[in-house]
């Protein structure tokens, strides 16, 4: 019997463990893909990396601020220096100076290191990878978890992903109570409907000619656009965001985001060494279907993620229930510090008992 069973490795799961087995608390930790970090995802390059999924962090995210700290995270500033590029149909217009990013800070080894990083400090053995909660079902002193492996037995269980996809992806016995069954179904998935394009270059040709790398763009698939050099312009790379806002739209082209970079940045831009397309409306253990289509915002912090369900022992810790910062990486480690100090306050008398 566990004290806790987590569900997900992102960086919530992975806090809200390092809590719990700080305090004690025999835990474990299921992920269904075959690594840690969740949407924090890093390609390891050459000499430093880039992040298909988070990329940044903003100053007064103590959170955050303090797992740096803790676990000795290289970081640098985003670049910010040079002119942005504003493109709307009529015209692509060269800023004075760079209105579009504003100061933050980035993970030099990639997001996904803050992750790793806290994955490597748990006990050998607490994280399960590839393994898939199917199931949560209610006995009459604890929660059993369903996986296509093993059946875990645990005091308390957390949903440490996001609740439209737990409400979609893991049957519950008896069913979640309403209305926290409806509002984990019509909760969005923070970036759960948007293609990040990631474009590795040989250099940071676009600095050379005064340019930020920040552009906003009204023409083509990809809406903004930064930097997202590691530091001194190393690896040298550019990222964008394409909104999908439909049902069953298209993801683009390779081609399509190549001509839009040299529209904005010149024909530089014509041959990036790398170009990576993560579309993570596709990413099964991020967005469940149809997330492109879920808009309500205000479930975000919704006071009911706060209150556990299944007598007391089902609790929710991803980004989107926290009610600072929600969808950034210092809101899941927000909701992760909330629901480990809930479960340990539940376990730690026993513990104290001879
Ligand atoms: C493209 C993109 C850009 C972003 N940019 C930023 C940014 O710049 N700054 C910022 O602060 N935030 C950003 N975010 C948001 C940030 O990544 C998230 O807030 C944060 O990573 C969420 O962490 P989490 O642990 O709550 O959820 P997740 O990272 O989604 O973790 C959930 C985990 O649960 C696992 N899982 C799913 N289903 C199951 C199952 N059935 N059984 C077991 N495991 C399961 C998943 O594989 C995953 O590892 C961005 C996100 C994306 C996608």
């Amino acid at each position: 019997m566990l004290d806790l069973l987590v569900i997900g490795a992102g960086i919530s799961g992975l806090r809200t463990a390092d809590l719990a087995i700080a305090a004690g608390l025999n835990t474990v930790v299921l992920e269904a893909r075959d690594r840690v970090g969740g949407r924090l995802h890093s390609l390891p390059l050459d000499r430093g990396a880039v992040d298909l999924g988070a990329t940044w962090f903003w100053a007064g995210e103590r959170h955050v601020e303090q797992l740096i700290h803790e676990l000795g995270v290289p970081v640098h500033a985003q670049h910010l220096a040079g002119d942005a590029v504003y493109h709307d149909p009529q015209q692509t217009r060269r800023l004075d100076g760079n209105p579009i990013d504003v100061p933050s800070g980035r993970f030099t080894a990639g997001a996904q290191d803050l992750a790793q990083r806290l994955a490597d400090r748990l006990p050998p053995s607490t994280i399960r990878l590839g393994e898939a909660a199917t199931a949560v079902h209610r006995t009459d002193d604890h929660l059993v978890v369903q996986t296509a492996e093993a059946e875990h037995a645990a005091q308390h269980v957390v949903l440490a992903l996001p609740p439209a996809l737990a409400a979609h992806a893991i049957e519950f016995t008896p069913p979640l109570p309403e209305p926290l069954g409806g509002l984990a179904r019509s909760t969005p998935v923070w970036m759960g409907a948007i293609v990040k394009v990631v474009a590795v270059y040989p250099n940071a040709f676009w600095r050379d000619a005064g340019l930020a790398g920040a552009a906003m763009s009204h023409v083509g698939p990809m809406r903004e656009i930064h930097d997202m050099s590691g530091p001194a312009g190393t690896p040298a790379a550019l990222f964008g965001f394409v909104p999908l806002m439909e049902a069953d739209q298209p993801a683009p082209t390779p081609e399509a985001v190549v001509d839009q970079l040299i529209q904005l940045f010149g024909p530089d831009a014509a041959n990036p060494s790398a170009l990576h397309l993560t579309d993570w409306r596709s990413e099964s253990h991020t967005a469940p279907p149809g997330a492109e289509l879920l808009r309500a915002y205000q479930t975000y912090g919704h006071p009911l993620w706060a209150e556990p369900a299944m007598d007391g022992r089902l609790h929710w810790s991803s980004t989107e229930t926290a009610p600072v910062n929600p969808g950034h990486i210092d809101g899941a480690l927000a909701s992760a510090a909330r629901v480990a100090a809930t479960v340990i306050a539940d376990r730690s008398p026993q513990r104290s008992q001879p």
